[in-house]
């Protein structure tokens, strides 16, 4: 199906008033005209200035996590409904920072995916196996295992969700996975998707993973990658504009 792509940008805990202000005024003036959805996820901290920076234009607001919980004594996190107060539309959960360093299970990302969901908000839900996995030839299961959690808790509302196959081994390392290595899983997390839904071909399978000016064209050009999850290069204005430019209308 031919979609129009969708580009985030994962700021990830990057950031400052100042850094923040030149980078979204760059990328507001630079996006005129452009053919995809962009947005970016940018550390909670920031969402209030960075939904006043945006104002007016296409440019999304995104956020790089969401509490499992709707409210009450959680302390430090951050609720769906507090979110959409800062007109967020998207919320990146279970990214592998996460899952490593936070201990999120396929479990704990399903249910923030679900209650992104009830409140309006669409979860990039990050899938990906480590570098050891791959070697192992368990590339497939494991993002299948990942998949089918998110699947089991979100149901029928699956077809809403938006998926970034994120190969543990390729963030911040300036290893891309080839635009046929990303095909190939992205072409089986569809096939899975559309056992669950008939409306798997408009899920939204993002690719992540040192996306950057000089590749991007190549991987969005691959029939199931419908964008990509873009950290490192998407703190760098021209850099994100170009891969912006890269991607396809619908
Ligand atoms: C990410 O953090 O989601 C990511 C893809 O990072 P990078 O582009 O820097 O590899």
């Amino acid at each position: 199906m031919n979609k129009q792509q969708l580009i985030a940008g994962n700021w990830k805990m990057n950031g400052s008033l100042e850094a923040n202000d030149a980078l979204v005024r760059a990328l507001v003036a630079g996006m005129a005209g452009a053919q995809c959805t962009a947005a970016v996820c940018v550390p909670a901290a920031y969402l209030a200035q960075v939904q006043m920076l945006k104002s007016g234009s296409a440019l999304e607001l995104g956020a790089q996590d969401v509490s499992q919980h709707v409210q009450g004594a959680y302390t430090g996190e951050v609720s769906a409904p507090m979110l959409r107060e800062f007109g967020v539309r998207y919320a990146i959960v279970g990214h592998s920072e996460r899952r490593q360093y936070h201990g999120e299970t396929d479990a704990l990302v399903a249910e923030k995916a679900k209650t992104a969901l009830a409140h309006g908000i669409t979860p990039i839900v990050c899938v990906g196996e480590t570098l050891a996995e791959r070697e192992a030839g368990r590339t497939e299961e494991v993002v299948k295992r990942q998949m089918a959690a998110i699947i089991h808790v979100n149901g029928h509302c699956i077809s809403e969700i938006c998926v970034a196959y994120e190969p543990v081994w390729a963030i911040g390392t300036g290893r891309t996975a080839t635009p046929e290595q990303a095909q190939q899983v992205h072409a089986l997390l569809r096939k899975q998707l559309a056992a669950a839904t008939p409306h798997a071909e408009r899920v939204h399978i993002l690719y992540g993973g040192s996306m950057n000016a000089a590749n991007a064209a190549g991987l969005l050009a691959q029939r199931d990658i419908d964008g990509g999850l873009v950290g490192g290069a998407s703190l760098k204005a021209a850099d994100f504009l170009q891969i912006i430019a890269s991607a396809r209308a619908a």
